[in-house]
């Protein structure tokens, strides 16, 4: 029986593993969970799966919640609260499912804590890459992507590469590879030309054609730039450089990644487009479990596959350029990437002004080598405040 923090448990990736914990009650048992305000949907889950603490990242909502409940959960409030969470000694294993850099420090805190950290959060990486390996590294902890195509690449390498023990460890396989490649959809704008990008509203934005998923990295795939922080993602998970990693467009999400061997050979993972599998691998790892995903009918699927049009979508290759240029350019893109997509929601800034800000944003940004996590805070904020006032003059 593993205990589990499940950070983000109200999203998207949260109710998919809360949906694998109650297919298998003799596997895992939820500890702990967190939310930001919705402390509703909170109560029902409290009373659904009894964790023992519950965080509100909002102190109002925690209020509320503690209010509200009568079980014996603990509600517990604020970011400390949350790191709290991720290492407390009586978890094994902690889903970072918060969305943005708000997830980035309870993600780092499971790792410095030597736990299963089980990641979704990408946007940690992108933002502390360096200081996030390093603490799991030091620490012992095992990291498991659960983004579909990292978990796929995971699983193309089996027995592959895990930070776990100390080090990266990874079998025979990982020597011959030659290159991974990333699988995006394209988003819902894979079609429609340029102009016609200038004008679509968060709501169309929002409408993936194959996966179910939070606003802002829905936003993010409609832009690639949710591929370009994966591409940063693999670079830290798997050691790789830029130039190791493709991406690749496959409208029908069927193929979730590959990996390229030297001999010629590619291993791919495939699967219909449903995170619950990615995610009970990160829980079941080395092994397989029931996840409640059908199995694909290859006999009833055409796979397309084309290169990405990077004039199309720059915020894909602001990425590869950012990743070519190293910590603080990662970390700023993220930030400005954020608060570019947050002000595209609010209907203040148009679809294409977001790689605008952004690139604006990096280029008054100065560099710095973000190895201690209070440079990496401070250079985040900067970052915000350099894509606000970007924001403001497309406004
Ligand atoms: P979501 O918006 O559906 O859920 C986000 C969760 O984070 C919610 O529980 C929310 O309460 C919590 N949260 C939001 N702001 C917070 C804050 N300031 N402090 C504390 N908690 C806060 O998002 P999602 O789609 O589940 O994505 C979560 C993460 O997983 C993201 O980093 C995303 O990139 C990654 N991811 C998601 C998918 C997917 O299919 N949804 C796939 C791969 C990776
Ligand atoms: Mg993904």
């Amino acid at each position: 029986m593993k205990n589990i923090t499940l950070l983000g448990a109200t999203g998207s990736i949260g109710k998919s593993t809360l949906s694998i914990v109650e297919l298998h009650p003799d596997k895992f048992n939820i500890f702990a969970m967190s939310a930001n305000k919705n402390w509703r949907l909170m109560e029902k889950l409290c009373i659904k799966f009894k964790p023992k603490l519950a965080v509100m990242a909002d102190e109002n909502s925690a209020s509320k919640l503690r209010n509200a409940l009568d079980n014996d959960t603990e509600v517990l409030s604020g970011n400390n609260a949350l790191c709290a969470i991720a290492e407390n000694s009586e978890t094994d294993y902690v889903m970072a499912a918060i969305v943005g850099a708000a997830g980035m420090p309870s993600a780092l805190a499971a790792a410095n804590a030597g736990k299963r950290v089980m990641l979704a959060n990408k946007e940690s990486l992108v933002m502390a890459g360096d200081i996030f390996i390093k603490a799991i590294k030091n620490s012992g902890a095992e990291l498991i992507p659960v983004d579909s195509e990292h978990s796929a690449i995971f699983q193309c390498l089996q027995g592959g590469s895990l930070y776990s023990n100390n080090s990266l460890t990874y079998t025979e396989n990982i020597n011959s590879l030659s290159k991974i490649q990333l699988t995006a959809s394209g988003g819902p704008f894979l079609k429609m030309s340029f102009e016609k990008m200038q004008s679509v509203t968060p709501e169309q934005a929002c409408t993936h054609p194959n996966w179910s998923m939070g606003k802002k990295i829905s936003v993010d795939s409609a832009t690639m730039m949710n591929k370009g922080l994966e591409v940063i993602e693999a670079h830290y998970l798997f050691s790789l450089g830029a130039s190791q990693i493709d991406v690749v467009v496959h409208p029908q999400s069927i193929v979730h990644s590959s990996v390229f061997f030297n001999d010629g050979s590619t291993v791919s993972q495939l699967g219909v487009p449903d995170m619950r599998t990615a995610i009970s691998y990160s829980m079941s790892y080395p092994n397989r479990i029931e996840s409640g995903v059908k199995q694909v009918d290859l006999t009833k699927q055409k796979l397309e596959f084309f290169s990405p049009d990077y004039q199309k979508f720059p915020c894909l290759d602001l990425a590869f350029q950012v990743l070519r240029k190293g910590g603080s350019h990662m970390l700023a893109l993220n930030a400005a990437n954020e608060v570019a997509v947050e002000a595209f929601l609010k209907g203040k800034i148009n679809f294409l002004d977001i790689s605008k800000v952004i690139e604006e944003t990096l280029g008054k940004i100065t560099s710095f080598d973000s190895k201690v996590l209070k440079d990496v805070v401070e250079k985040d904020q900067q970052a915000r405040l350099i894509a606000l006032e970007a924001v403001n003059c497309y406004a």
